[in-house]
C-alpha cells in the first residue's frame, strides 16, 4: 500500500470572514520557506479573517551572496519583515538562532519558545515543515518540524512550564496543522491560492538576499559547465522575477494541474482530534 496516497480536500476561496477570531503562526526555519511553501495559502486564510504571525527560526546568516555574514542577517531580517507585511502577517519573532546549526540548539529550549509563543498569540494553527515529510537534508528543517508538532500539543497541558502559567499565560493547544515538506509527503488537503499568486510571488521577490543568492550561485554552477540561462542574464531585479516566475509560480502551477486548479500549495493537513468530539457532541448535556 502506498501510505502517501491519503484522502485529499480541496480547500477552496472561502466567502467572507469565516476564519474572524482565529490566530494562526508560521514557523519557518528560513525566511524564503515562507513565500515558497505557503505564501498563498497564508495569505489566502489572512483575508478569510485570521490573524496571522511569522516565527523565524534562524537568523538566516549563511544566504546571501558577495556580502558579508553580519550584512546578510540585517539584509534577511528585513526582508523577513517585507516578505510578513506583503502576505498580511501582523508581527514577526525571530529566534535568531544560527543558520544550519539547528540541531545544535537544546531542543527543550527551543521547544519551549514555541510553547511560551503559541499560550501568548492564543495560536490555533500552525504552518511549518512535515514532521514525517521524507529525504529531508536540512537540519533547520526537520528539527523545527519535530519542535513544532511537540510543542503544538504540549502547549496545552496543564503541568508543562508551568512559570509560563504563573506569568498569567494559560495552556492553549494547537488546533489544526499545515505541514508542507520539499520530498514526498502525505498530501492530505491541496489549497486552491489562484486568487492570491500574485502575493505570492510579491513576497518571493521580497526575498532579495536568498533569492539572490539561488541566482547568482545557480549562474555561478552553470558558468563552470560553460552554459547560461537567458532568463538570469539581466539585472537582479529581474533576473529574480525571472526566476522565480519559473520555479514558485511554476511550481504552483504544477501542483494545481493536478488537481484541476490554476495554482495550489499542497500540505499533510491534521485537524482537530475527532474523538472526542463527536462523543462530546452526542452525549454533553448542561452542567446545571
Ligand atoms: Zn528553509
Amino acid at each position: 500500500m502506498d501510505i502517501l496516497k491519503g484522502e485529499v480536500t480541496i480547500e477552496r476561496a472561502a466567502r467572507g470572514k469565516p476564519h474572524r477570531g482565529k490566530v494562526l503562526a508560521v514557523i519557518a526555519p528560513h525566511s524564503d520557506d515562507v513565500p515558497f511553501f505557503c505564501g498563498g495559502a497564508v495569505a489566502k486564510l489572512i483575508q478569510e479573517g485570521y490573524t496571522g504571525y511569522l516565527i523565524r527560526v534562524t537568523n538566516d546568516e549563511k544566504d546571501s551572496y558577495g556580502i558579508t555574514m553580519g550584512e546578510t542577517v540585517l539584509g534577511n531580517e528585513r526582508d523577513t519583515r517585507e516578505v510578513a507585511r506583503i502576505l498580511g502577517l501582523k508581527q514577526v519573532f525571530d529566534l535568531n538562532y544560527r543558520n544550519h546549526r539547528v540541531d545544535d540548539v537544546p531542543r527543550t529550549e527551543f521547544r519551549g519558545r514555541l510553547i511560551l509563543l503559541f499560550r501568548l498569540l492564543k495560536v490555533d494553527t500552525v504552518f511549518s515543515f512535515d514532521p514525517w515529510g521524507h529525504y529531508e537534508e536540512n537540519p533547520d528543517h526537520y528539527v523545527t518540524a519535530q519542535m513544532v508538532e511537540a510543542a503544538c500539543w504540549m502547549a496545552g497541558c496543564r503541568m508543562d512550564l508551568p512559570e509560563q502559567q504563573a506569568a498569567g499565560l494559560k495552556p492553549h493547544a494547537v488546533s489544526e496543522k499545515y505541514y508542507w515538506a520539499r520530498g514526498p509527503q502525505l498530501v492530505s488537503r491541496v489549497v486552491d491560492i489562484s486568487p492570491y499568486i500574485d502575493l505570492k510571488m510579491k513576497a518571493g521577490c521580497a526575498n532579495v538576499t536568498q533569492i539572490g543568492n539561488m541566482v547568482h550561485s545557480l549562474k555561478d554552477r552553470l558558468a563552470a559547465q560553460g552554459k547560461k540561462l537567458p532568463i538570469l542574464e539581466a539585472d537582479d531585479e529581474t533576473a529574480i522575477r525571472q526566476f522565480l516566475e519559473v520555479f514558485l509560480v511554476g511550481e504552483a502551477a504544477k501542483v494545481g494541474q493536478a488537481y484541476g486548479l490554476k495554482y495550489a500549495e499542497q500540505f499533510h493537513y491534521i485537524g482537530p482530534d475527532p474523538s472526542i468530539a463527536e462523543y462530546v457532541d452526542k452525549h454533553a448535556v448542561p452542567l446545571k
